[in-house]
């Protein structure tokens, strides 16, 4: 995937995330505050924007860009947390024109590590962990098989889609959704739920 692609892919996810709004609160109302889908939707909203505007393109300033937007504009813990997503992975990269499947789980795994050591968040405490980490995972397993672009993303989104949906059954240890006790059982976290939108966004996208 040329860098160009690797922009006009994010527009797409910057886009989808815009339109994911309505469906974010709903489920950040259940248990938590309720303005996740209005953090997530400004925050692409500025991505979508500067991502337009990008000029001498290469895949970190891609990263980059929606790391260092999602950072300054969304505000709050999940806008540090997802951030952190985009901006780790690459902020020791020589700038590349082109990104293969063993790059995205190169520059994930290292956001994955960044964002466990700094929200301290562990793989069943319903958090954006639980459904970043298979798609992380996903995407290694993907280039240890050397698999293409399209199977690695697509099994991507599948393993990020079935985390989201394993956050039902847990308690939350993070967050808002903590205080809810057993009571935040039969709930999907609403930051796993944003990962897979982002996963499955870009599966589409390259499907398309
Ligand atoms: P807030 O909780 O401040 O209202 P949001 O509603 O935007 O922020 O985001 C909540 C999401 O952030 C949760 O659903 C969860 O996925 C994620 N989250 C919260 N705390 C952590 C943490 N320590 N580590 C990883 N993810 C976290
Ligand atoms: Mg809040
Ligand atoms: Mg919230």
């Amino acid at each position: 995937m040329t860098s160009e692609e690797c922009r006009q892919m994010f527009l797409a996810v910057a886009e989808k995330m815009v339109n994911s709004e309505a469906m974010l609160t709903e489920i950040d109302e259940k248990i938590g505050d309720g303005d996740h889908g209005i953090g997530m939707a400004f925050g692409f909203r500025n991505v979508k924007k500067e991502l337009e505007e990008l000029e001498a393109v290469s895949v970190e300033a891609v990263f980059k860009t929606v790391g260092m937007t999602l950072l300054d504009t969304m505000g709050g813990a999940s806008g540090v947390l997802f951030g952190t997503i985009f901006i780790s992975g690459i902020s020791e990269r020589e700038p590349h024109q082109e990104i293969i499947v063993g790059d995205f789980a190169d520059i994930f795994r290292k956001s994955l590590d960044v964002l466990k050591k700094r929200g301290k968040a562990k793989p069943g405490d319903k958090t954006m962990v639980d459904a970043f980490e298979p798609a992380v995972i996903s995407l290694e397993e993907s280039a240890e098989n050397k698999e293409t672009m399209k199977q690695a993303l697509n099994r991507a989104a599948l393993a990020a889609r079935n985390g989201a949906e394993d956050t039902k059954k847990y308690r939350a240890r993070f967050g808002r959704a903590k205080y809810f006790g057993d009571n935040a059982i039969g709930y999907q976290d609403a930051g796993a739920t944003s990962i897979w939108i982002i996963f499955q966004e870009m599966s589409d996208w390259v499907n398309a």
